[in-house]
């Protein structure tokens, strides 16, 4: 009985088919463990019929409730998802872990036995195997010794591997007393070379059940040193994540005192983290998926690609979806726009954009052009290139003296507005800026590059209609080139396929990323005009080549996802069906602006964002330093919605897919919580 404060265990043990025997492996360890010293708890959470759990009850002598040992019966014995279905009974996840873990504390060890096999349905869209990965134990597989052993036995091996379960082994039953043929005396062996998972032993038949019997017949046959082997240590990938990693843009001693959520799994407009909870991806992962996660159109491409080719250069050959998804390109993108140069990320595509430009002008001997206009609040990725035209002095003032200089001019966004002004009369005012820059300078000006309509990482900056047509004018007219930087507008979030064809504008350049591939996969493309092609078409010894070129650049799984992801907009007809959403979107902001510290709401399509305020008249914002948005969005995680704030706007810019009832959801939630956290701040 010593041994029993060094341990505390759980094990899920599970079947690799229905009537495998593992009540009676249940019942076998249960007894030996006893036989060791160990205190005993089993637990079976879900029953269809039977009286399993009252067996084990009786025969480990463990004094639990039966209510505790099986919180959900029913009398069918059938799978979960029906049987409960049909006595109308719902099961709560909530409530089996909860119970599980009680049990587990007041055991040595507790043996929690499944229901049927992994992929067992236990209720809709919840398996045995989702169980399995919620409780986070260690899983003892079962099987019967005999024909299609191994076909089961690694089924259901593969799939516990596949979702990142420990399996800690797997044990045989022997279901009958005569002689044992091929198949059975040599399974155990053939399933450890093939899985290198450890066998754990084989219990034998018995005749009689009993204790005794039990001890006597199976102390031998079950490995319970190897079973209780301390094997890796529990999974917590919250501790490894600190450990491990450097997130992007956060503040890590910050993250290093909070609780990381951790994200493993998603569907359409949701996202599932470890401990098995959903939220609504609020901000598409970043602003990058479109019809949903786990699109299936998207999921086969892939899938069908990687049986064809990951990956293959595109430094001196080509590939066949990166040549399919470029005639796309051309095809859906403004007039004019000609060519496809792939690369990984928004950064990487304006990187491009920025050195085709300048190069061009070298190409064809004016080499006096090589100054890039950008405006104010820009912000076009964080490559050192693509920061040397961001407008967020944030995101710049550390690596001035790295960054190239660029022309910075106003931007046409402002607010508060002027007195007497509209937004659109304020924001031509502002233009002049960028025109007398034009005017004075056009001679050393290679490129001007915009986010077109909406300057979104500044916290959803939205432009009023006719001055990107006006910039895009002033280009022409003084023959700089205009860079669209669409990488957070394009594949729909503005309304428009690009924002520039709100303004039927066509670039000379124009960035994509982010929604290329619906969410997918990195891969962005900067296209260009034929007369900016043709600038770099050189006889060889001149050098004017365009060096430049990354590993993955047109990656074939990448480019599959980007074709599907087109694909699926033309058959589920996404832009067609989104003006409901946005107008539902556009009702649901309304209310927003009569909360006491919102300061503004702005809204460009699906994408929004709320500007929170200390106060509105004056206007003052919160200080930088109370981290007011990120606040919100923390709290807002506890109701189910993920959120990412750009400083204090709240930015709501959930998949083109979601749902309306799933939209009305974010907003009704999204609006409580900055009611709540505002208010508390006040007080
Ligand atoms: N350009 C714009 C307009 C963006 O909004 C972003 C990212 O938000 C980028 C470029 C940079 O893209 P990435 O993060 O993929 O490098």
């Amino acid at each position: 009985m010593g041994q029993s404060a060094k341990i505390k265990k759980i094990f899920f043990i599970t079947g690799t088919d229905t009537g495998v025997g593992k009540t009676m492996f249940t019942l076998t360890l249960g007894i030996l463990l006893q036989e060791k010293g160990f205190d005993v708890g089993v637990m079976k959470p879900v029953q269809c019929g039977g009286s399993d759990s009252a067996f084990l009850k009786k025969h480990l002598g463990v004094d639990d409730s039966l209510e505790k040992i099986n919180p959900y019966f029913a009398l069918e014995p059938l799978s979960p998802y029906l049987a409960f279905k049909r006595c109308r009974k719902e099961i709560r996840v909530e409530k089996i872990i909860d119970v599980a873990n009680e049990l587990r504390a007041r055991h040595d060890v507790l043996l929690i036995e499944g229901a049927g096999g992994v992929l067992v349905p236990i209720k809709k869209g919840y398996l045995v195997a989702d169980l399995i990965r919620d409780l986070d134990c260690e899983v003892i597989v079962v099987s019967r010794l005999g024909l299609g052993t191994i076909n089961h036995s690694l089924l259901t091996i593969n799939q516990l591997k596949g979702q990142g379960s420990r399996v800690k082994g797997i044990g045989f039953n022997c279901l009958h007393s005569g002689k044992m043929g091929i198949a059975e005396e040599t399974n155990p062996a053939a399933i450890k070379e093939l899985t290198g998972v450890a066998v754990l032993g084989t219990i034998p038949f018995l005749k009689e059940i009993s204790r005794r019997e039990i001890v006597k017949k199976c102390a031998g046959a079950l490995d319970v040193k190897k079973i209780l082997e301390s094997g890796a240590a529990p999974l917590s990938y919250e501790e490894w994540d600190k450990k491990y990693i450097w997130h992007p843009f956060t503040q890590m001693q910050d993250w290093q005192k909070e609780e990381p959520l951790i994200i493993e799994e998603a569907r359409g407009s949701y996202l599932k983290d470890t401990k098995g909870r959903w939220y609504i991806d609020g901000v598409s992962s970043l602003w990058v998926n479109v019809h949903g996660h786990r699109k299936r159109a998207i999921d086969d491409a892939i899938k069908n690609q990687i049986d064809k080719v990951s990956h293959s250069t595109l430094l001196g050959l080509g590939n066949t979806p990166s040549v399919e998804l470029a005639k796309e390109l051309v095809s859906i993108a403004p007039k004019g726009l000609q060519k496809v140069f792939y690369s990984d990320s928004g950064s990487t595509a304006v990187e491009i954009a920025l050195k085709i430009a300048y190069q061009y002008w070298q190409n064809i001997g004016r080499a006096q052009k090589r100054n890039i206009v950008h405006f104010e609040h820009s912000y076009h990725g964080d490559t050192l290139g693509s920061v040397s035209v961001g407008g967020i002095d944030l995101f710049q003032k550390v690596y001035r003296d790295l960054i190239f200089k660029a022309i910075k001019v106003d931007s046409p966004y402002g607010f508060p507005i002027l007195k007497g002004m509209s937004r659109a009369e304020y924001a031509f005012a502002r233009l002049k800026n960028f025109e007398n820059v034009l005017a004075k300078k056009n001679k050393t000006i290679a490129a001007v590059i915009v986010e077109p309509l909406v300057q979104a990482a500044a916290g959803i900056l939205v432009w009023p209609m006719g001055i990107l047509k006006r910039v895009a004018e002033l280009c022409r007219q003084y023959d700089c080139l205009l860079i669209a930087d669409e990488v957070a507008t394009g594949f729909g979030r503005t309304g428009k396929m690009f924002a520039c064809k709100h303004e039927k504008v066509s670039p000379d350049i124009l960035c994509l990323a982010k929604g290329l591939t619906g969410g997918y996969l990195p891969l962005a493309a900067t296209l260009t005009t034929q007369r900016i092609f043709d600038g770099f078409l050189f006889p060889y010894k001149d050098q004017k080549t365009f060096f430049h070129g990354h590993t993955y650049t047109g990656n074939p799984l990448a480019c599959a996802a980007a074709l599907a992801n087109l694909k699926v907009f033309e058959k589920e007809k996404t832009l067609y069906n989104l003006p409901p959403k946005i107008r539902l979107l556009t009702d649901e902001l309304r209310r927003f602006r009569r909360l006491a510290h919102v300061g503004d709401v702005r809204q460009k399509g699906f994408m929004a964002g709320i500007e929170l305020v200390r106060t509105k008249d004056p206007y003052e914002h919160y200080p930088w330093e109370e981290k007011m948005g990120a606040r919100v969005c923390q709290e807002l995680r506890k109701h189910g919605v993920i959120l990412r704030p750009l400083g204090n706007v709240i930015v709501l810019m959930p998949p083109l897919a979601i749902k309306q009832n799933e939209l009305k959801r974010m907003s009704d939630i999204t609006y409580r919580i900055i009611e709540k956290i505002t208010k508390r701040d006040k007080g």
